[in-house]
């Protein structure tokens, strides 16, 4: 539990330090199968929650995770159950952790997202990708190489701790040079809906919440509904306010998923969970907001307000300690845009 946790915070925190760019390959755990529902099944490790249904004709898989050496692999993991053919992948959004291993589907299936986050792919992650590979990461990987000679110079007992991170961002190099970002091929505005021999599959675009470009997958008959990052569960949130994160519209969002017949609710990082998970979500993002708006009030400046905000309520939340004072200043733009 505590690694698993850790091993998210540190994909969520590459995310946001490294501009959702996949990470190391070496850092991360196995994919991990698990039934959920009729012929529904998550897909858990190497980046956000994914998710599959199998129906006698095809299979539709969400969210294709940090790389496209995980997507083969999501793909094996198919073919063990079924020899039905994958001729569907939905990106929730853009992010690196949910739409790099899309050139693995791109010759099976149909991808599908919403109109924003094809824009978002082409507009931030193809430039990011391209800065990070040819100028950030050698750069990284030349200073971690002078490191470990120096330290091997001292016969230091941080060596092996330091040769470790050198081995992880070569794995990272390795699958940089193989990534080729794949955007979706069918988009939409508002509503998708996917006929699977007997099942449907609804995608619904509710407005900004995370970014832009979120679309919530419903499963009516199995009564699942998978979140994307509209839900983290029990981990401080990333909120990309460059690709028009809304918090208000958010809670919003999460609201109306309240009102729908859902049993089980997949996250787009952290456990499973249910309405119960979905609520202190919620609740979480609104008691931030009223926090932030109340310091607003007193006029103290934003540095004052990301040091001395607490919510201990949600002090279990993964990611606490490092990164609310990042979802501070992102409902602090929020609350004060335009003043
Ligand atoms: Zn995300």
């Amino acid at each position: 539990m505590k690694t698993k946790g850790n091993a998210l915070i540190s994909i969520i925190f590459s995310c946001v330090i490294l501009l959702c760019i996949a990470p190391a390959k070496a850092q991360t755990p196995a994919l991990k199968v698990q039934k959920i529902a009729t012929d529904l099944y998550l897909l858990v490790g190497n980046g956000g929650n994914g998710a599959f249904l199998l129906s006698p004709d095809a299979v539709l898989v969400v969210d294709s995770k940090n790389d496209p050496t995980t997507a083969s692999e999501i793909v094996q993991e198919v073919k063990k159950l079924t020899t039905a053919p994958i001729r569907y992948l939905i990106n929730t959004h853009y992010h690196g952790d949910h739409t790099h291993g899309n050139q693995v589907f791109s010759p099976l299936a149909t991808i599908i997202s919403h109109q924003n986050t094809r824009d978002n792919i082409i507009r931030f992650n193809l430039p990011r990708n391209e800065e990070y590979r040819t100028s950030r990461l050698p750069q990284m990987l030349s200073e971690q190489e002078a490191k470990v000679a120096q330290l091997e110079s001292q016969n230091s007992p941080q060596l092996q701790e330091e040769r470790k991170r050198l081995e992880e961002l070569k794995s990272t190099a390795e699958e940089l040079e193989q990534l080729r970002l794949t955007p979706p091929s069918l988009t939409f505005e508002t509503q998708c809906t996917v006929y699977l021999d007997d099942y449907t599959v609804e995608l619904i675009y509710l407005g900004e919440g995370h970014t832009n470009g979120d679309v919530v997958v419903y499963f009516p008959q199995q009564k699942v509904i998978h979140l994307g990052d509209l839900l983290f569960h029990q981990i401080i949130p990333y909120i990309d306010v460059a690709a028009g994160a809304d918090t208000a519209h958010w809670i919003e969002i999460l609201n109306q998923v309240k009102q729908m017949e859902v049993e089980t609710i997949i996250p787009g990082h952290g456990e499973l969970t249910d309405i119960a998970g979905l609520e202190e979500f919620i609740n979480y993002l609104s008691d931030l907001r009223q926090e932030v708006k109340k310091y607003i009030d007193q006029d103290q400046a934003l540095e004052d307000i990301k040091e001395n905000l607490r919510l201990p309520k949600y002090s279990h939340f993964s990611g606490y300690n490092a990164r609310l004072s990042g979802n501070v200043e992102a409902i602090y733009w929020e609350l004060t845009r335009g003043n």
